[in-house]
Protein backbone atom coordinates (compact mmCIF):
# COMPACT_ATOMS: atom_id res chain seq x y z
CA UNK A 1 0.00 0.00 0.00
CA UNK A 2 0.92 3.32 -0.31
CA UNK A 3 2.16 5.71 2.18
CA UNK A 4 1.38 9.21 2.83
CA UNK A 5 4.32 11.65 3.75
CA UNK A 6 3.03 14.94 5.17
CA UNK A 7 5.63 18.13 4.84
CA UNK A 8 4.41 20.44 7.89
CA UNK A 9 5.78 23.82 6.80
CA UNK A 10 4.77 25.36 10.35
CA UNK A 11 5.88 29.18 10.09
CA UNK A 12 8.94 29.04 7.38
CA UNK A 13 9.28 30.92 4.17
CA UNK A 14 7.42 33.63 2.62
CA UNK A 15 5.35 32.96 -0.42
CA UNK A 16 7.99 34.05 -3.21
CA UNK A 17 10.48 31.62 -1.14
CA UNK A 18 7.72 28.67 -1.22
CA UNK A 19 7.21 29.17 -5.03
CA UNK A 20 11.00 28.89 -5.76
CA UNK A 21 10.86 25.85 -3.29
CA UNK A 22 8.07 24.29 -5.59
CA UNK A 23 9.86 24.57 -8.68
CA UNK A 24 12.80 22.70 -6.76
CA UNK A 25 10.63 19.80 -5.36
CA UNK A 26 7.60 19.13 -7.87
CA UNK A 27 9.74 17.78 -10.81
CA UNK A 28 12.04 15.70 -8.01
CA UNK A 29 9.09 14.03 -7.15
CA UNK A 30 6.59 13.70 -10.13
CA UNK A 31 7.17 10.22 -10.58
CA UNK A 32 7.21 9.92 -6.34
CA UNK A 33 5.53 5.92 -5.28
CA UNK A 34 3.91 7.17 -2.19
CA UNK A 35 1.69 10.04 -1.67
CA UNK A 36 2.79 13.72 -0.67
CA UNK A 37 0.92 16.23 0.81
CA UNK A 38 1.98 19.56 2.23
CA UNK A 39 0.47 21.38 5.81
CA UNK A 40 1.09 24.86 4.73
CA UNK A 41 0.73 28.29 6.35
CA UNK A 42 -2.80 30.72 4.92
CA UNK A 43 -0.47 32.67 2.93
CA UNK A 44 0.83 29.98 0.44
CA UNK A 45 -2.55 28.42 0.03
CA UNK A 46 -4.21 30.69 -3.14
CA UNK A 47 -0.20 30.00 -4.29
CA UNK A 48 -0.11 26.28 -3.70
CA UNK A 49 -3.72 25.68 -5.72
CA UNK A 50 -2.73 26.97 -8.53
CA UNK A 51 1.22 25.70 -8.36
CA UNK A 52 -0.35 22.18 -7.52
CA UNK A 53 -2.91 21.53 -9.72
CA UNK A 54 -2.25 18.51 -11.79
CA UNK A 55 0.74 17.28 -9.33
CA UNK A 56 0.44 14.52 -7.38
CA UNK A 57 0.69 16.97 -4.29
CA UNK A 58 -2.13 17.14 -2.21
CA UNK A 59 -2.40 20.64 0.03
CA UNK A 60 -3.43 21.43 3.29
CA UNK A 61 -2.95 23.96 6.36
CA UNK A 62 -2.10 23.52 9.41
CA UNK A 63 -5.20 24.85 12.25
CA UNK A 64 -8.53 25.64 11.49
CA UNK A 65 -10.81 27.75 13.99
CA UNK A 66 -13.06 26.49 16.49
CA UNK A 67 -15.52 28.68 14.63
CA UNK A 68 -17.12 29.00 11.69
CA UNK A 69 -17.23 32.79 11.04
CA UNK A 70 -18.03 35.98 13.59
CA UNK A 71 -16.26 38.26 15.95
CA UNK A 72 -13.04 35.60 16.03
CA UNK A 73 -10.18 38.55 14.89
CA UNK A 74 -7.15 36.53 13.59
CA UNK A 75 -8.87 33.27 13.28
CA UNK A 76 -9.13 31.44 9.85
CA UNK A 77 -12.05 28.87 9.54
CA UNK A 78 -13.11 25.70 7.75
CA UNK A 79 -14.69 27.59 5.27
CA UNK A 80 -12.38 29.63 4.42
CA UNK A 81 -9.26 27.10 3.88
CA UNK A 82 -12.03 24.31 1.75
CA UNK A 83 -12.74 27.87 -0.07
CA UNK A 84 -9.16 27.85 -1.25
CA UNK A 85 -9.13 24.23 -2.54
CA UNK A 86 -7.49 22.79 0.79
CA UNK A 87 -8.13 19.33 1.16
CA UNK A 88 -6.65 18.88 4.93
CA UNK A 89 -5.99 20.18 7.87
CA UNK A 90 -3.78 19.64 10.69
CA UNK A 91 -4.95 19.27 14.92
CA UNK A 92 -3.90 19.46 17.80
CA UNK A 93 0.06 19.78 16.76
CA UNK A 94 1.61 19.99 19.93
CA UNK A 95 2.98 23.71 19.06
CA UNK A 96 -0.86 24.66 19.14
CA UNK A 97 -1.77 22.72 22.51
CA UNK A 98 1.51 24.04 24.53
CA UNK A 99 2.18 27.55 23.16
CA UNK A 100 -1.61 28.40 22.29
CA UNK A 101 -3.14 25.88 25.53
CA UNK A 102 -5.38 24.16 22.61
CA UNK A 103 -7.45 21.74 24.71
CA UNK A 104 -8.37 17.99 23.36
CA UNK A 105 -12.29 19.57 23.93
CA UNK A 106 -11.25 22.14 21.27
CA UNK A 107 -9.35 19.97 18.90
CA UNK A 108 -12.59 17.88 18.49
CA UNK A 109 -14.67 21.05 17.95
CA UNK A 110 -12.18 21.54 14.91
CA UNK A 111 -12.69 17.90 13.97
CA UNK A 112 -16.27 18.90 13.67
CA UNK A 113 -16.20 21.70 12.09
CA UNK A 114 -13.55 20.14 9.56
CA UNK A 115 -16.03 17.51 9.10
CA UNK A 116 -18.59 19.37 8.39
CA UNK A 117 -16.90 20.67 5.18
CA UNK A 118 -15.79 17.78 3.87
CA UNK A 119 -12.11 18.52 5.21
CA UNK A 120 -9.95 15.66 6.44
CA UNK A 121 -7.96 16.31 9.74
CA UNK A 122 -4.67 15.12 10.89
CA UNK A 123 -4.91 14.39 14.10
CA UNK A 124 -1.68 15.08 16.03
CA UNK A 125 -1.42 13.09 19.41
CA UNK A 126 1.86 12.24 21.49
CA UNK A 127 3.46 12.11 25.26
CA UNK A 128 5.91 14.21 26.58
CA UNK A 129 9.17 13.26 27.71
CA UNK A 130 7.88 13.58 31.84
CA UNK A 131 4.79 11.32 30.72
CA UNK A 132 7.19 9.15 28.84
CA UNK A 133 9.27 8.41 31.99
CA UNK A 134 6.51 8.35 34.45
CA UNK A 135 5.00 5.45 32.25
CA UNK A 136 2.16 7.48 31.37
CA UNK A 137 1.83 7.40 27.64
CA UNK A 138 -0.59 5.27 27.14
CA UNK A 139 -3.02 7.03 29.32
CA UNK A 140 -2.37 10.17 27.16
CA UNK A 141 -2.69 8.81 24.25
CA UNK A 142 -6.14 7.45 25.29
CA UNK A 143 -7.43 10.65 26.48
CA UNK A 144 -6.45 12.35 23.54
CA UNK A 145 -7.96 10.28 20.94
CA UNK A 146 -11.43 9.12 23.34
CA UNK A 147 -11.62 12.89 23.71
CA UNK A 148 -10.75 14.56 20.29
CA UNK A 149 -13.01 12.01 18.36
CA UNK A 150 -16.15 11.82 20.72
CA UNK A 151 -19.45 12.10 18.74
CA UNK A 152 -18.08 10.84 15.78
CA UNK A 153 -19.71 8.01 13.72
CA UNK A 154 -17.62 5.43 12.07
CA UNK A 155 -17.59 6.16 8.63
CA UNK A 156 -16.42 9.61 9.25
CA UNK A 157 -13.17 8.28 10.23
CA UNK A 158 -12.55 8.04 6.40
CA UNK A 159 -11.88 11.68 7.13
CA UNK A 160 -9.48 11.13 9.95
CA UNK A 161 -5.39 10.31 9.55
CA UNK A 162 -3.77 10.20 13.04
CA UNK A 163 -0.17 11.48 13.53
CA UNK A 164 1.11 9.53 16.29
CA UNK A 165 4.10 12.58 17.32
CA UNK A 166 5.66 12.19 20.85
CA UNK A 167 6.22 16.09 22.02
CA UNK A 168 10.00 15.35 22.89
CA UNK A 169 10.85 14.06 19.33
CA UNK A 170 9.79 17.08 17.52
CA UNK A 171 12.17 19.52 16.24
CA UNK A 172 15.10 17.48 18.56
CA UNK A 173 17.07 15.11 16.77
CA UNK A 174 16.29 12.12 19.21
CA UNK A 175 13.62 9.92 17.76
CA UNK A 176 11.60 6.41 19.82
CA UNK A 177 12.94 2.81 18.13
CA UNK A 178 11.10 1.81 15.73
CA UNK A 179 9.86 -1.28 18.12
CA UNK A 180 8.13 1.75 20.66
CA UNK A 181 7.05 3.53 17.64
CA UNK A 182 4.92 -0.15 16.46
CA UNK A 183 3.92 -0.78 20.21
CA UNK A 184 3.07 2.88 20.39
CA UNK A 185 1.00 2.69 17.10
CA UNK A 186 -0.93 -0.39 18.17
CA UNK A 187 -2.07 0.60 21.19
CA UNK A 188 -3.63 3.30 19.20
CA UNK A 189 -5.31 0.85 17.04
CA UNK A 190 -6.40 -1.23 19.85
CA UNK A 191 -7.92 2.43 21.26
CA UNK A 192 -9.76 2.56 17.88
CA UNK A 193 -11.16 -0.63 18.60
CA UNK A 194 -12.80 -0.13 21.50
CA UNK A 195 -14.28 3.32 20.31
CA UNK A 196 -15.51 1.76 16.87
CA UNK A 197 -14.69 -1.83 15.72
CA UNK A 198 -11.84 -3.95 14.38
CA UNK A 199 -12.57 -3.14 11.04
CA UNK A 200 -12.16 0.92 11.88
CA UNK A 201 -9.00 -0.20 14.09
CA UNK A 202 -7.11 -2.11 10.27
CA UNK A 203 -8.34 0.78 8.42
CA UNK A 204 -7.67 3.93 10.01
CA UNK A 205 -4.04 5.91 8.30
CA UNK A 206 -1.52 6.51 11.32
CA UNK A 207 1.61 8.17 10.54
CA UNK A 208 4.34 8.80 12.66
CA UNK A 209 6.60 11.80 13.24
CA UNK A 210 9.12 13.65 15.18
CA UNK A 211 12.76 14.03 13.71
CA UNK A 212 12.11 12.50 10.49
CA UNK A 213 14.79 12.97 8.07
CA UNK A 214 16.54 11.06 5.03
CA UNK A 215 18.90 9.03 6.77
CA UNK A 216 16.18 7.73 9.26
CA UNK A 217 13.03 7.45 7.42
CA UNK A 218 13.58 4.13 5.82
CA UNK A 219 13.24 2.17 8.67
CA UNK A 220 9.91 3.62 10.16
CA UNK A 221 8.87 3.50 6.66
CA UNK A 222 9.16 -0.02 6.30
CA UNK A 223 7.03 -1.38 9.40
CA UNK A 224 3.35 -2.47 8.26
CA UNK A 225 2.13 -0.35 11.24
CA UNK A 226 3.00 2.74 9.85
CA UNK A 227 0.87 4.41 7.11
CA UNK A 228 3.00 7.22 6.26
CA UNK A 229 5.22 10.36 8.02
CA UNK A 230 4.60 14.11 9.20
CA UNK A 231 7.86 15.64 8.13
CA UNK A 232 8.57 19.17 9.78
CA UNK A 233 12.18 20.46 9.35
CA UNK A 234 13.52 17.84 6.48
CA UNK A 235 10.39 19.15 5.00
CA UNK A 236 12.08 22.63 4.33
CA UNK A 237 14.84 21.76 1.78
CA UNK A 238 13.39 20.13 -1.44
CA UNK A 239 15.94 17.57 -1.92
CA UNK A 240 15.99 16.13 1.48
CA UNK A 241 12.36 15.94 1.72
CA UNK A 242 12.11 14.49 -2.02
CA UNK A 243 14.78 11.39 -0.64
CA UNK A 244 12.45 10.58 1.84
CA UNK A 245 8.96 11.10 -0.77
CA UNK A 246 10.31 8.95 -3.11
C1 LIG B 1 6.24 18.31 13.21
O1 LIG B 1 6.29 19.53 13.15
O2 LIG B 1 5.13 17.75 13.25
C2 LIG B 1 7.48 17.54 13.26
C3 LIG B 1 7.41 16.24 13.29
O3 LIG B 1 8.65 18.26 13.25
P1 LIG B 1 10.15 17.67 13.08
O4 LIG B 1 10.11 16.73 11.91
O5 LIG B 1 10.98 18.88 12.82
O6 LIG B 1 10.48 16.96 14.34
Amino acid sequence: MKKLIVGNFKMNTTVQEFSLYLDKFLPLIKNSKNMVALSLPYTHLMLASQKLVSTNVIMGCQNISTEEKGAYTGEVSNLMVKDLGAKFTLVGHSEIRKKFHETNEQINQKIIRALSVNLKSILCIGETKTEKNNNKTKQVLKKQIEIALKGLYENELKNIIIAYEPIWAIGTGKMPSVKEIEDNIAYLRKIILDIFSQKASEKIQILYGGSVNSNNFASILKSSQVDGLLVGGSCLDPFEFAKIVN
